[in-house]
């Protein structure tokens, strides 16, 4: 075993710091770390007053900016302050079902990319979602109290199943957000932090805890949804949004060449032929991804002006774009290189954090089959009529 660290490493084996993981209070617990950092252990379990957090993303290929933007900085800003459970959610991948392999690939390269970006395993759990079978039973007991209307009318359920584009749709693809309500309610979060596509499933799950609640007795917390940064990224293609399915991204492991590349090929504003034309921002993917990833606010100010002036070129916009998306993904690629030499790390870090979600599960089971008065062949364990 390596005795690296995931988040306050002394050792030459370190894994390359973070800018977005320091940020965020620098403390961690765990087998791996500096014995003098001991002391400044970070409480994780709910008995300390910190509120719980679950979120998660489907293992169905490498993460992207949007993903990054929209979510990830949230998490790894929210894991200093709060009891956090980060899933890998491969019961939701039925529009890839038919390749299994591709999802247990994806569950390394989601962890990895998870890593990368500075979430950090001895202070949050990473949870893969199949190897907590809580979360099966939980959704079928959940999908009792919701109704067929409220799918049917998920705004976000519809758009991906036209998305879909198949005739035969799995059922499991029309329940996922049930799945998610019982990933979300199984540690009994308070919080969702997701990008705007999810907030319809955070309401239903909402609605799934008050029905519960009112029905038998009060079990789960309400928990409220929190929006990233930038809440719906566009794709490099213009579409409304970047997403692994429709491969518009730029994932956080691409090269600085890919990255360039993607970039030069952006689609930008359809009307301006010529850099004297006067050019337009608003809805410009290129400028979007300026705004949400420079840091460099002067230069972007200055490139928007001398676009809408016709005073600069696409290449120019683009190149300055680039060189601000790579130095952004630098020191993420480092971390990448990092862990992606140590992946008994990666293993560790899934089979411990999914260990600590099945903990907090049957916590959580026994209040609900307590709830559902699902004990009663133990309370009629010594009845005496057997025996007349
Ligand atoms: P797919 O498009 O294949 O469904 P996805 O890219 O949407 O994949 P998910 O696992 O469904 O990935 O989403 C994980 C999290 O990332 C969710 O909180 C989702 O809202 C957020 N997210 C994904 N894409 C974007 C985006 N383009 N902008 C903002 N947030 C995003
Ligand atoms: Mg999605």
């Amino acid at each position: 075993m390596d005795d690296a660290t995931y988040g306050c490493p002394r050792s030459s084996s370190r894994p390359p710091s973070s800018a977005t993981s320091s940020s965020s209070g620098g403390c961690s617990r765990g087998r791996w770390n500096d014995p003098r950092t001991a002391s400044r252990r970070c409480p994780t379990d709910a008995g300390d007053g910190k509120k719980r957090i679950l979120t998660g993303i489907r293992p169905t290929g490498p993460l992207h900016l949007g993903h990054y933007a929209g979510a990830l900085e949230n998490w790894v800003r929210l894991q200093g302050g709060h009891d956090c459970y980060f899933l890998i959610a491969d019961y939701q991948v039925s529009d890839y079902a038919g390749d299994i392999a591709r999802v247990r690939e994806a569950v390394w390269t989601v962890a990895l990319d998870w890593l990368a970006v500075g979430l950090d395993p001895e202070r949050s759990a990473f949870v893969i979602e199949s190897l907590v079978p809580e979360h099966a039973e939980l959704a079928l007991w959940l999908s009792w109290f919701l109704p067929l209307g409220m799918l049917q009318r998920n705004p976000t359920l519809k758009a991906e199943m036209e998305e879909f584009g198949r005739t035969s749709v799995p059922v499991a693809f029309f329940t996922y957000p049930v799945m998610q309500a019982a990933n979300i309610l199984l540690p009994r979060a308070h919080l969702v932090p997701v990008g705007e596509d999810q907030l319809p499933h955070v309401e239903l799950t909402r609605e799934l805890a008050r029905r519960f609640n009112r029905q038998f007795r009060e079990v789960f917390p309400e928990p409220e949804g929190l929006v990233g940064r930038v809440p719906r990224l566009v794709g490099i293609d213009g579409h409304a949004k970047m997403s692994k399915s429709r491969d518009n991204a730029i994932y956080l492991k691409d090269p600085p060449s890919v990255v360039t590349e993607k970039v030069r090929s952006m689609y930008t504003d359809p009307t301006r032929l010529r850099a004297t034309d006067p050019g337009h921002i608003e809805g410009n993917p290129v400028f979007l991804y300026h705004e949400a990833f420079n840091p460099d606010r002067d230069e972007v100010a200055d490139l928007k002006d001398r676009y809408r002036r016709g005073a600069v070129g696409d290449v120019e916009v683009k190149q300055k774009l680039a060189a601000a998306l790579n130095a952004l993904l630098d020191p993420i690629r480092e971390r990448r290189a990092y862990f992606e030499a140590r992946t008994g790390l990666v293993r560790d870090a899934l089979a411990e954090g999914t260990s600590r979600a099945r903990k907090a599960a049957g916590t959580t089971m026994a209040l609900v089959r307590d709830a559902l008065d699902l004990d009663y062949l133990e309370r009629h364990r010594d009845d005496p009529s057997r025996e007349a």
